[in-house]
């Protein structure tokens, strides 16, 4: 039944993109219509057989009634029939028909939201096939209680429980189980923010489907295709969402389907395609409300929303920001919640109600910063600074600007790294590939010399013994000798040619990868490391020089009376002044040591190995160095200077990053009190 609902909403598609929604309505409302009568005889017939029916009748009877009500969508009544199943089932001791049945229920009480029926039923599955030794129906409930996790925010807990579905399955070598969990798997590394993994479990799974020569998962591809959303790879993720379609049509599944075409009604909507984003987005829902699956109606009904947002149609806008935000409410789901709550601010500031559009966005922030949604949080950071802007609350504007500013950066040094991460895990699987293809040349290229050397064994016991008479057969198998040479020549020559294009191709790669990482680290004014990189290879050291007593030392940098010489001489003129300042105090570090820039014209030096009167001693040669680099730039009887503070570790209580910079910090300040131009030590190491 749900293959033939499947199949009316894919009929009428074009290429990956328009589903017929009349399609989905009509087959629901047919089955509508139709359910309560077939299930009240359902119901008549199993009230008449009782005692009197044949073994095992009354649990088919069962079952068909619970696969009705899925088919009708009544997830809630589908339920309730499959306790059932499984009360008979146990009642008649069929094991198997009771795992199946809990497992129906769990799968239900995920659908409806109910996650803790949902646990209990996990747990139960669990204990139920541990004790009847069905690894399947183990490696399910291992599935079940993953999700829970991931959906709790517990990753690696969820992780650790894929793992272990992921081996069960692995022992059952049944291929489309494995693909699953490797799939699942995936999807919590995308969620724990390991691109790379995540992407090398998806093209396992890819390739499991196609050496089977099997139509591949859609939802492998869904996922791959989610994964390129994430490290913002528009055209990928496109491509991949078309072939998750293709795949939808192949194997026609509704709940599959609905998750495919909601998921790509983000990506639209991301992209500004708000038309097409909402014709996916309905069609997705029409789906969900026949399944009745909630969080998903929810997630749909906000995609709609900004597909209709984007479009201008508010007053339909805001009904459907009412019914996700009323879902989001009651299952407790912070993405739906904190997104229909962003909707709802811009809603409430185009019309104006600016009081309510301030309260919606503070509330979308402390739901979206909790549940780490990035995109989102950063959109509503913009707009509550604008919005306190336009009210004139200038200081609550520079908190909010300054939140999105620095969001921003970190998601982009973030979505570089997850680039990055990618751009390998996608090299190592196309030089695998390369390596298959050469290894099939070379075996093709074998078979032909084995073919040319019987050819000429053949050939000399021939002519041997037929020596002048075969004249004409000799001159056909030489002709045939020079083909084989020929081919053979040219198989040598597409091998090279490949050998070459391989180590082309992945010299690119390398050097791509290297431009991309140098980049995702470095400060784009100055080119020394960026905050977000020098901080953490700091941490890093910090972690070692503790476990092994070393010292370490930071100076933190900052250039005195800035703001001035940018008034007086213009920005562009500050810029230089900084870049040349970074370049002199480069000129004077060792191999080793490091430069990052904090922030403004803040910057920091780390010392690895070095204690306090080394590092004074060097911040003393950088401050005059810098000086006297920057005097070309200095107006008459003027001088541009810096200010160090120093901090070392083994002075530094607690020995850790944040008291190193806290210290560094305070050392700063005093040497501007002291009238800047000089160096400061961290003042508890004085004492
Ligand atoms: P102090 O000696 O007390 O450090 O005074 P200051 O003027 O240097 O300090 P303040 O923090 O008030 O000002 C720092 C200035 O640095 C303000 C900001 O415009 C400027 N600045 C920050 N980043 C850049 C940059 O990338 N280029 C230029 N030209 N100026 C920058
Ligand atoms: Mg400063
Ligand atoms: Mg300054």
């Amino acid at each position: 039944m749900s293959a033939l609902l499947a199949g009316m909403a894919l009929a009428p598609c074009a290429t990956g993109a328009a589903f017929a929604d009349d399609a989905i309505g009509r087959a629901s409302r047919t089955l509508h219509a139709w359910a309560p009568r077939i299930l009240d005889a359902g119901a008549m017939l199993e009230r008449g057989m009782q005692g009197s029916a044949p073994a095992g009748t009354r649990a088919v009877l069962l079952r068909s009634i619970a696969w009705l009500e899925i088919a009708c969508g009544a997830p809630g009544e589908a339920a309730v029939a499959w306790s059932r199943v499984q009360a008979e089932a146990e009642r008649r001791g069929d094991v198997r028909l009771a795992l199946s049945a809990l497992q129906q229920q769990t799968e239900f009480a995920l659908i409806l939201g109910r996650y803790a029926e949902a646990e209990a039923h996990a747990r139960r599955l669990l204990d139920d096939a541990r004790a009847s030794d069905d690894s399947g129906f183990r490696a399910s409930a291992l599935d079940y209680a993953a999700v829970l996790a991931r959906r709790r925010g517990e990753l690696e807990a969820a992780a650790q429980l894929q793992r272990q579905a992921l081996e069960l399955r692995r022992q059952r070598a049944d291929p489309a189980a494995i693909r699953r969990s490797l799939t699942n798997l995936g999807v919590v590394r995308r969620d724990q923010g390991d691109f790379a993994g995540a992407l090398a479990l998806h093209l396992e799974a890819m390739r499991l489907g196609e050496s089977r020569d099997d139509a591949v998962d859609a939802g492998v591809y869904r996922s791959i295709a989610l994964l390129y959303r994430e490290v913002d790879d528009p055209e990928q993720a496109d491509a991949f969402f078309r072939r998750a379609l293709d795949a939808e049509r192949a194997h026609p599944d509704p709940i599959s389907l609905a998750a495919t075409l909601g998921s790509y009604a983000t990506l639209l909507n991301d992209h500004g395609s708000a038309g097409r984003a909402l014709a996916m987005a309905r069609q997705a829902l029409a789906l969900d409300t026949v399944l009745g699956n909630r969080p998903h109606i929810g997630l749909e009904r906000v995609q709609i929303a900004r597909a209709l947002l984007d479009l201008g149609r508010l007053d339909e806008a805001q009904a459907e920001v009412d019914e996700a935000l009323q879902i989001g409410s009651a299952l407790r789901q912070r993405e739906i919640l904190g997104s229909a709550l962003l909707l709802q601010g811009m809603l409430d500031q185009r019309a104006g109600r600016l009081d309510a559009a301030a309260e919606a966005l503070d509330r979308a922030i402390g739901l979206l910063d909790a549940a780490r949604l990035m995109p989102q949080l950063i959109e509503a950071c913009r707009l509550r600074g604008a919005l306190a802007e336009a009210r004139g609350d200038y200081r609550l504007a520079l908190v909010y600007e300054r939140r999105h500013d620095e969001l921003r950066q970190n998601l982009l040094g973030v979505r570089s790294g997850q680039r990055l991460a990618t751009l390998r895990a996608q090299y190592e699987s196309d030089a695998a590939a390369q390596r298959i293809r050469m290894l099939t040349l070379d075996n093709e290229v074998k078979a032909l010399k084995l073919r040319e050397q019987t050819l000429l064994r053949n050939l000399g016991l021939f002519g041997s013994a037929l020596l002048g008479a075969l004249a004409l057969v000799l001159a056909g198998r030489y002709r045939a000798t020079r083909r084989l040479h020929r081919d053979l020549a040219l198989k040598h020559a597409e091998v090279e040619r490949q050998r070459g294009s391989l180590q082309a191709a992945n010299e690119r790669l390398g050097a791509q990868a290297t431009e991309l990482y140098q980049a995702a680290i470095s400060d784009a004014l100055t080119g020394v490391y960026n905050r977000g990189h020098v901080l953490r290879q700091a941490e890093t050291l910090i972690e070692q020089r503790n476990r092994d007593g070393g010292d370490f030392s930071v100076l933190m940098i900052d250039f005195d009376h800035f703001k001035r010489i940018n008034d007086e001489r213009g920005h562009l003129f500050g810029d230089t002044v900084l870049t040349a300042g970074t370049q002199a105090i480069r000129q004077w570090l060792e191999p080793g040591d490091l430069l990052g820039r904090l922030g403004g014209e803040e910057f920091l030096v780390v010392l690895d190995g070095r204690d306090e009167t080394a590092a004074t001693a060097l911040a003393e040669r950088l401050r005059e160095h810098v000086s006297t680099a920057l005097a070309r730039f200095a107006p008459a009887g003027g001088a541009y200077t810096i200010s160090i503070g120093v901090a070392s570790l083994r002075a530094c209580d607690p020995p850790s990053l944040r008291g190193l910079l806290g210290a560094a910090d305070a050392a700063v300040y005093d040497a501007k009190t002291a009238g800047r131009n000089r160096v400061s030590v961290a003042r508890y190491a004085r004492n």
